[in-house]
């Protein structure tokens, strides 16, 4: 039913091609028929030639150029439909494949960091290859072999019943053989061959994982521990591959013999019924013909149906990750309100990651257009998950959060996050030239307007002492760069981006002090008439921010400004006398 399920559903993503994909079908099942009507053909050439005796030369020869134009017309007219027909189906079977791969990949970027957080991306660019090659294979079987594989069971099988049912009968059973052994091979190795997907899975965790963190691997000299891992897992890919082959490869013999015992049997039985006048010699080659032509079917049948079931569990994988469900959705009705003006309110919202744990309680605010807020609290208290339901990263259980007075969850959410911008302390780039790591922020932004941010950004002269200036070449998620450049970079990428309202995550790692100064000036910058939330741990920070909050395991334990909260001499004074916030000197 699974097999059926998943072949169901691999041809219905030929939907957007439904009329080709329609008449490709049709034409196919005409290529197949007449393909199985040349043994017919054959078979009575052979009458024709063994009766020449019995016949007038004249009669001999004019049914003979009957069947030679038949036979012309049937062979010309296959191969003219079976050129068109297989440009046709590889065109669109490559069409499909790329297609089904920007799917995929659409789908995979509009989902929320729950889903990216919980997978390896190794394991979804692998899920994504393997899978588009699985269904183009499919497709490409489906018109080349599958359909003729159908005609020859519904169509020619029936009609050689008529022509004569006793051998008729011995190629029933021997598809009947072909199918029950293949039901019972797949049965006794589809669990097997689940497990070897999911090892498969493992390695490309596994590889992508050590390739992305290739650093850590040979500072830690990890090189011999990873090689090492990775072979343990490829041993045991094989130990669970090799019995899934062993019962293909018995299969692969039973059905041989089967087949050589079917031929066997059609002479035998062709001869015997030869002699008692029940069938012609033509018949008997004729169903010899039949059989060549459906073991060969039935080969390339099994063939297929070992390899869909070698594939299920990718397509199954490839289909799971099409139909995961995004937890923040975007309303089909949601409103885009152009620009924000930034007032931004938190009611009483509550989130856990899992369920459980909660890791922000009743957490309200209020931040007028325009304000800087400051979030401060021990590691863990909730700042950042604080921070990740405003632009929609995750959504609360409970509460609600405003923009201008707005359910942020009402606003589409593409415009939502065109409002906000986002300076992480760790700001990731594309393995792209700095001139586009900017452009994320401004697609159509002039060379003239990246100079601008980056100057405002305190980034530009650092730019300009690049080999290539604007055009180099950051290294993979910015690894040629230093963390104050790369954080400069986000800087004036927001700044390009010009949103009403900002996400902070101030640095926590001492930068020296020159960087430090210019990181702070180039954020004062941006800061300035937006609404803000910073993660802030400087006290000239807080000092400047019109309202601070106190987190601690998720909930508010204090709010107010930074003099009134010094005053009280409670929480916030603590954290502030410990040294838990403020790495500058005050
Ligand atoms: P802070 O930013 O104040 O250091 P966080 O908001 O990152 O705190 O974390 C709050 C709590 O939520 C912590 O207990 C943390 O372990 C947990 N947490 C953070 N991110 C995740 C996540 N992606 N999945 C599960 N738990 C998380």
């Amino acid at each position: 039913m699974e097999f059926f399920r998943v072949y169901g559903r691999v041809l219905g993503l030929l939907r957007d091609e439904r009329r080709l994909a329609i008449t490709l079908a049709l034409a196919n099942v005409v290529v197949a028929a007449l393909q199985f009507y040349e043994p017919v053909l054959f078979g009575k050439v052979v009458d024709l030639l063994s009766n020449a005796r019995n016949e007038t030369t004249a009669t001999l020869w004019s049914n003979a150029r009957e069947l030679l134009a038949l036979w012309a017309v049937v062979g010309l007219g296959g191969i003219v439909a079976n050129i068109v027909v297989s440009l046709q189906a590889d065109r669109m079977a490559h069409r499909r494949r790329l297609g089904a791969m920007a799917r995929y990949f659409e789908h995979v970027l509009v989902l929320p960091f729950a889903f990216h957080n919980a997978q390896h991306s190794g394991r979804l660019l692998k899920v994504m290859l393997t899978g588009v090659d699985h269904l183009f294979g499919i497709w490409l079987s489906f018109f080349r072999e599958n359909l003729a594989t159908f005609v020859a069971l519904f169509v020619m099988l029936p009609l050689s019943l008529f022509m004569n049912w006793r051998l008729a009968l011995l190629l029933i059973v021997l598809i009947l053989f072909f199918a029950a052994a293949n039901a019972w091979v797949v049965g006794k190795t589809d669990k097997l061959q689940a497990r070897v997907e999911d090892h498969h899975s493992e390695l490309a965790s596994r590889a992508g994982d050590a390739l992305g963190n290739i650093h850590l691997i040979q500072s830690f000299v990890r090189l011999a521990a990873e090689t090492r891992e990775l072979n343990r897992i490829i041993g045991e890919t094989l130990a669970v591959q090799y019995p899934v082959l062993n019962w293909w490869a018995l299969l692969s013999v039973l059905t041989r013999a089967a087949s050589t015992i079917t031929v066997i049997s059609i002479f035998v039985l062709g001869t015997w019924l030869y002699t008692r006048g029940e069938a012609s010699v033509g018949q008997i080659v004729s169903f010899m013909g039949f059989a060549a032509m459906l073991i060969s079917r039935m080969d390339q049948a099994s063939g297929f149906v070992s390899r869909i079931f070698f594939q299920m569990p990718a397509l199954a994988d490839f289909f799971r990750v099409i139909d995961h469900q995004t937890t923040v959705p975007d309303k089909p009705d949601g409103i885009d309100p152009g620009r924000a003006r930034g007032d931004v309110d938190f009611e009483d919202v509550s989130f856990s990651y899992d369920g459980l744990r909660p890791a922000l309680r009743h957490f309200s605010l209020h931040a007028p257009a325009g304000t800087t807020v400051a979030l401060v609290g021990p590691t863990g208290a909730g700042k950042s998950t604080a921070l990740s339901l405003l632009h929609r990263m995750w959504d609360p259980q409970s509460g609600t959060i405003r923009i201008d007075g707005i359910d942020h969850r009402d606003i589409r959410l593409e415009s939502l996050r065109r409002n906000i911008g986002v300076v992480f302390q760790d700001s990731t780039m594309f393995y792209r030239s700095i001139a586009d790591n900017l452009r994320i922020g401004k697609p159509d932004a002039t060379q003239a307007e990246l100079e601008q941010a980056a100057r405002l950004a305190e980034a530009h002269d650092f730019i300009l002492r690049q080999p290539q200036g604007y055009e180099t070449l950051v290294g993979e998620r910015g690894t040629t760069l230093s963390g104050g450049e790369r954080q400069r970079l986000a800087i004036a990428r927001a700044l390009l981006k010009n949103p009403p309202i900002l996400i902070l995550d101030e640095a926590t790692s001492a930068l020296d002090s020159v960087t430090e100064a210019r990181i702070q000036k180039a954020l004062k910058v941006l800061m300035k008439g937006r609404t803000t939330l910073v993660i802030a741990h400087r006290l000239s920070t807080i000092r400047d921010a019109d309202q601070v909050i106190v987190l601690d395991q998720g909930q508010i334990v204090e709010r107010g400004g930074y003099r009134e909260l010094m005053e009280k001499g409670r929480v916030f004074a603590t954290l502030v006398a410990s040294q838990q916030i403020g790495t500058e000197s005050a």
